[in-house]
């Protein structure tokens, strides 16, 4: 794709340093964790958001705090860029680097630290998956909640840096509701810990801050977060729609009524019939929009709120409604659900789109989604979570083809734009990395921006850490 996207000009007095940056790296860690060949760099040259890629300076691959911190210290010194990642599953941009940056994967510190039943938390090094928690504490009867889709591959500390959130999130909370404590080294190579066990702690949340601050305050090394005791039994149902709109109003209803489900997700007709072609999830083909829409709890709590949802569906004119009859149809509802992404990729090039909105908004905004994307000549696919107002269109595309790839992206912002118009906000979990960041500017004015650059300055005043992401580039302070 091309557009406004860009990084920061490279740190020439860096680039001139490489070959004794690269030596003096690999000093400070073991020899396997170090990369600097350029073949085999490849791999981080780009994340989830494909569309950009640069190789990095190198990729240090440490496995402990104090071999974090000895990087840290010595690119801190030098004033060598650090660009952390987890599994590179960013859909914005997140975790793409500069040529000028070191790349600091943490994928290789994969410890369960402790799994603690008796204060429901799990501690984790950064670079375990989300799953991975969950597998863990489950033959105890436990889980942790947040379960973004690509569960399987991100990390704690990717989730923690984008704040994810997931299809349970509704009831749960996304990462920072759940994130209880951290380990994290700072940009000159201080090991801090925010944070720990008990519910709150004095003084400035800290904690809150550092969730969602895309990489720009710090490594997170080592995070400890809360288990959730499974329920008696939980149970995903399909409600069909004629229209996306009634959809969206129906979904506003269910929560304005106080009602609480633990997820309310929304798919339109074309991500029906992609996801179903995948997954044969059993979703119903002559409907124009799905909610599967999960409960939990006893059999007593499951049915008088499926009674209370399929009363306001009915007002909705709904006209499918069907329960899962076991764990089998169960697990191929979320399948479907949680492969939409892959799915999609089967069948088009796409953008994923990250935007929330006020529930009451839904129906508009998804209206005029389609409206926005059809005006440039291209198709969508909607699939979200609707609970949370979380929308996600799937701006399907040809990327062989510059035209239609600038088009994608035009329709993109101005659908980011609309949800900020909305009263909603430019992300809902993906972050804002390279993608949305020149977008802030629609979503802030300067002073509001000046005053978020002042918070990440106490942290970090040399625009070391992932310096290219969050923050429009014309307008910051010079370093
Ligand atoms: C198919 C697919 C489905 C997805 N579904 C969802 C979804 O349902 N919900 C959702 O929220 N997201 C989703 N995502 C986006 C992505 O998976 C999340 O943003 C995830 O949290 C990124 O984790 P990661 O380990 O891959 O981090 P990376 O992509 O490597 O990094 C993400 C950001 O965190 C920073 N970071 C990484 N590790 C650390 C660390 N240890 N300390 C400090 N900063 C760090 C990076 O600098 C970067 O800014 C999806 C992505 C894909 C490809």
């Amino acid at each position: 794709m091309s557009g406004s996207i860009g990084f920061l000009e490279p740190r020439a007095d860096v680039l001139s340093r490489r070959k004794a940056i690269v030596e003096d790296l690999a000093d400070l860690l073991p020899p396997d964790a170090l990369i600097a060949e350029p073949r085999r760099l490849v791999p981080f040259e780009t994340d989830g958001f494909i569309s950009y890629r640069r190789l990095p300076l190198a990729v240090a691959l440490p496995r402990t705090t104090a071999e974090v911190a000895a990087v840290m210290k010595y690119c801190h010194r030098y004033g060598v860029p650090v660009v952390p990642r987890g599994a590179g599953t960013s859909l914005s941009g997140g975790a793409i680097p500069q040529e000028d940056a070191v790349v600091l994967c943490l994928s290789a510190m994969t410890r369960i630290v402790e799994l603690d039943y008796a204060n429901r938390t799990a501690t984790v090094e950064a670079g375990v998956t989300n799953l991975a928690i969950s597998e863990a504490a489950g033959p105890e009867g436990y889980f942790y909640a947040p379960d973004p889709s690509s569960q399987l591959a991100c990390t704690i500390g990717g989730n923690i840096g984008m704040n994810s959130g997931g299809a349970h999130c509704l009831k749960y909370g996304v990462t920072t509701n759940n994130l209880l404590g951290v380990k994290m080294v700072l940009v000159d190579g201080t090991v801090i810990e925010l944070g720990g066990k008990a519910l709150d702690a004095p003084g400035l949340d800290l904690l809150g801050l550092v969730c969602g601050s895309e990489g720009q305050l710090g490594i997170v090394t080592e995070a400890t977060v809360r288990l959730i005791a499974r329920p008696e039994g939980a149970r995903p149902v399909l409600f069909g729609f004629d229209t996306s709109e009634a959809a969206g109003a129906c979904v506003a209803d269910i929560i304005g009524s106080g009602i609480v489900p633990v997820a309310i997700e929304f798919m339109d007709k074309p991500a029906i019939e992609i996801c179903e072609a995948f997954a044969h999830a059993g979703y119903p083909l002559d409907v124009g929009a799905l909610l599967i829409v999960e409960v939990e709890g006893s059999e007593e709590d499951m049915a008088a709120m499926l009674a209370s949802i399929v009363g306001i569906a009915r007002r909705h004119g709904v006209k499918v409604v069907r329960e899962s009859q076991s764990a089998m149809e169960a697990a191929a509802i979320w399948k479907g659900r949680k492969s939409a992404f892959g799915a999609t990729g089967r069948i088009a090039d796409y953008i994923c789109m990250d935007g929330t909105v006020p529930l009451g908004q839904l129906s508009h905004v998804l209206k005029r989604t389609g409206e926005i994307v059809e005006g440039y000549g291209l198709r969508v696919a909607n699939v979200f979570h609707a609970g949370d107002g979380n929308m996600h269109p799937l701006i399907l595309y040809d990327a062989n083809d510059p035209e239609d790839a600038a088009k994608a992206e035009a329709a993109g912002m101005d659908i980011l734009r609309l949800c900020v118009d909305a009263g909603g906000c430019l992300t809902g979990e993906h972050g804002v990395g390279i993608e949305k960041r020149d977008l802030m500017r629609h979503q802030y004015s300067q002073a509001d921006l000046n005053q978020q650059m002042a918070v990440r300055a106490a942290f970090d005043s040399g625009w070391l850490l992932n310096p290219s992401k969050v923050f429009p580039l014309e307008g910051r302070p010079r370093p």
